[in-house]
This record gives C-alpha cells, structure tokens and sequence, in this order.
C-alpha cells in the first residue's frame, strides 16, 4: 500500500469519506487523492514524495504559487502579533480600502471567512434592501453551500426551485429561481411575469463551476439592464474570477457596474477571507447601521488579511495579468493542438488564469452542453496526466488555474505529457 493509500484508508475511518469538501475525495473519477505534503511555487508534492505540477491551486486562490515568500513573510509578521482578536484592526481598512480601489463598482465592503457566507450574506442583504423575496441564480453556477442556493431548475420560469441537496426543505427554496445561463430570453421572461417579486440575481460573470462557460454576448448586458428597469440588486459572484481573469476582474474585463460583487478564494492568498461589497445606498443596510443582520467571530481575520494583501500586491507587477493569460493561454492551446494531432475531440479555452477542458469539439454555453462532453474520456485523461505528474481538478465539471509561477517549461512539459496521454485514450 502507498503511503496515500494508508492515509486515505485512515481518514475515512473517521472523516466522511475522507475529505472536508466532497471533490476531494476523487469520487467522479476514482482512485486514491494523493494527500499533499506540501506545496512550493507551481509545484506539489504528496506524501509519497510525488511531484506534481499543479493546476488546481487550492481551487483558484494560489495566483501567485505555493508558499511564495512574500505572503509567507506578510503572514508570519501579522501572525507573531496575535492571531485574532474579535475586533476592528487597522488591517481590516486596509483590505477594504484595496478592494474598493480596485472594484471601482464598490463604495464598502465586509469581510468574511468563505465565498459561502459573501454569497448568502449579499442574498440576504439584497432581499433586506428591496423587500422582496425572490432570487435568481443560473443552472451550473455554484455560489456556496447555503440552504438557498442548493437548488436545481425547476420546470416553469418561476416555479419553485428543487432542493439540489437532502436537508433542504422545499419551503427554503421556494423562492430561489433557476434559469438557464447565457438565454436572456428566459430571465426577461421571469421579470415580465413577476415584475416585484425578484430581490436579486446572482451570476458568476464567466462560470467556473461547471467546467468553464463565458458569458454570451450581450448576457451580462442585458442582466444589468433587466436588473435597472426591473429594480432588483445585480450581483456578480466573483469569488473565482476575482482578480484572477483580469486586474478589474471580471466586471473589469467585461466593462459592467454590478450593484454588488462577492469575492474569496485571491483576495485570501490560500487563507480564509471573502468578501462582500457593493453600492453604499444598498451596503448600509447591514448590521449596526442597518437591519440586515450579519456577523462572523473571525471575520477579517488580521493573518488572512495579510496574506491576501501580499498576494494582491503581487499582481499589480507590471505585465502580472498579461503573462498570466499568455501563459494559460499557450496551455490551452497546446492541449487542443495535441488532442488534435491525435485525433481526440477536444477544446480548451482560458480568460486571464482560468481555463476550461473539454472532451467536445466545441467550447460549451450552456449548462446542458457542459453535461453532454465525454466524461469517461476525461476520467482517463485525468488519470493518465496524474500518472506523469500533471494535476488537473478531479472533476470534469471544474476550471483549472495557472499561477504567475508557472514557467514556460512547466506548460511545455504539460503539453509533452499531453501528447502521450492523449494517444492513449483516442
Ligand atoms: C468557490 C466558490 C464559492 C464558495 O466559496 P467557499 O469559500 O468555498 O465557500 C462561491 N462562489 C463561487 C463562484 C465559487 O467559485
């Protein structure tokens, strides 16, 4: 038995299926996760001494790589002065203050510990600022585990949304809207027929969740545009393509004001830090200046804060987000190049960071064109590149990321690994 092996046999004595966060536990593909033993620029390496390059980056956070210097030094200078204290430090403002100099469309901002608390705490405001009860969110799109949002797609347009999850009463998602994403028809519907009854939609601006599908032309337009004439509260849940697709995000990129945005995963630098932050109007609605009460005993922790901040100062490097994506990029275009020569249908696409992998000819738009790629060919792609020590998300359904760190020769090395696992599984 490899050392994994015996720790994953270990773990599921006494951790649900061995894992804190169900994807780990490689159930979509199969096999034993190997357990991390650490990790060091875009490299890790598990308890077997297995070095890998890493394409996961704790799931999007780890921009700037393992263990970089800077962020372990900014951690460890915060860390000797205590590590929490249950209230306000300086630190805090400071965070605050970068986020909404860099998110132009943020007046204020609160912090928390995961993009689940930004995401249900911003519903919970926006339902609390318009009275009204109804939220829409997009097939596909993840925003957090909160009872709410557990929801799959109903059969009418405002029929209630089917609880996702055991544990959910319906009655909880009785007001959660499911819609296809990317079909601006289907949501001007929803508004035409309950013009005062939808407090807020939420949409991850490129999705990142279902493999990864970018916004159609005119989608995140004609959201905004819905959401002014209908007044409801526009939010953005950036909390993966949050300075990760571009140094505005993805409301940079796209050039849209959402009314409010959620952040996690780089603004924490791989500790526990999200955000939420929006119009001041619709911000001072929250406890203490307002009624929408919200709280957290670690928010805004000190050391998650200087790591975040460190890993932030680091993207504003001159050049950081357009070598980024040329790196990403040349991965994404080095994998399709491959599969090509292989006769493998195959697509990969990238924005900023972030990339997608496909076993269709086609990059997918829709929920449903995501479903219909050939998992099986992906499970034995994933397989066949952790085998040459290439680790890709576990999950057909996941986006990868690259990190500033990755070099040219680590993507040429992916795509050489590529090139023979691609043969492999034609
Ligand atoms: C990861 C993610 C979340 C949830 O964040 P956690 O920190 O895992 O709770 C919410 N929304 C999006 C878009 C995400 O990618």
């Amino acid at each position: 038995m490899s050392y994994n092996e015996t720790l994953f046999a270990r773990a599921q004595k006494i951790i649900p299926g061995g894992v804190n966060s169900p994807v780990r536990a490689f159930r979509s593909v199969g096999g034993t996760p190997p357990f991390i033993a650490r990790g060091e620029g875009p490299y890790l390496w598990d308890a077997d001494g297995c070095k890998y390059i890493d394409y996961v980056g704790s799931w999007g956070p780890l921009i700037v790589g393992h263990a970089h210097p800077e962020v372990l030094r900014a951690v460890n200078d915060k860390a000797r002065d205590g590590l929490s204290f249950g209230a306000p430090t300086e630190i805090e403002i400071e965070m605050a203050e970068y986020l909404c100099r860099r998110l132009p469309s943020m007046d204020m901002v609160r912090l928390v510990s995961s993009g689940t608390e930004a995401t249900m705490s911003a519903l919970r405001l926006a339902r609390g600022f318009t009275g009204r009860a109804k939220i829409v969110k997009f097939e596909g799109c993840y925003h957090g585990h909160s009872d709410g949002l557990l929801v799959k797609a109903g059969s009418g347009l405002l029929t209630f949304g089917q609880p996702s999850s055991a544990g959910v009463p319906p009655s909880i998602t009785q007001d959660t809207v499911v819609l296809p994403y990317n079909d601006l028809a289907a949501i001007t519907a929803a508004f035409k027929e309950a013009p005062e009854a939808i407090a807020a939609v939420i949409v991850e601006p490129i999705a990142g969740n279902m493999n990864m599908v970018k916004p159609k032309t005119g989608f995140l337009e004609g959201l905004r545009a819905l959401c002014d004439r209908y007044g409801a509260v526009l939010i953005f849940d950036e909390v993966m393509t949050g300075f990760r697709v571009h140094p505005g995000s993805a409301q940079g990129l796209y050039g849209i004001t959402p009314d409010l945005t959620t952040l996690g995963k780089v603004i924490g630098g791989g500790m526990p830090l999200a955000a939420f932050g929006g119009k001041r109007a619709i911000m001072e609605c929250i406890a203490p200046l307002g009624p929408v009460y919200q709280a957290g005993t670690l928010s805004g922790n000190p050391a998650a804060a200087a790591a975040g901040l460190a890993t932030l100062a680091l993207t504003e490097a001159p050049g950081f987000y357009d070598k980024l994506a040329a790196a990403t990029r040349a991965l994404a275009q080095g994998l399709q190049d491959a599969a090509k020569a292989a006769g493998v249908a195959f697509s990969a696409t990238s924005e900023g960071g972030m990339f997608g992998l496909y076993f269709a000819a086609q990059a997918p738009g829709s929920y449903a064109e995501v479903m219909a790629c050939d998992v099986d060919r992906f499970n034995r792609f994933f397989h066949g590149m952790l085998n040459e020590g290439i680790y890709f998300a576990p999950s057909a359904f996941e986006a990868g990321f690259v990190s500033a760190v990755h070099q040219p020769a680590d993507i040429n090395a992916t795509v050489t690994a590529a090139k023979k696992v691609f043969a492999t599984i034609r």
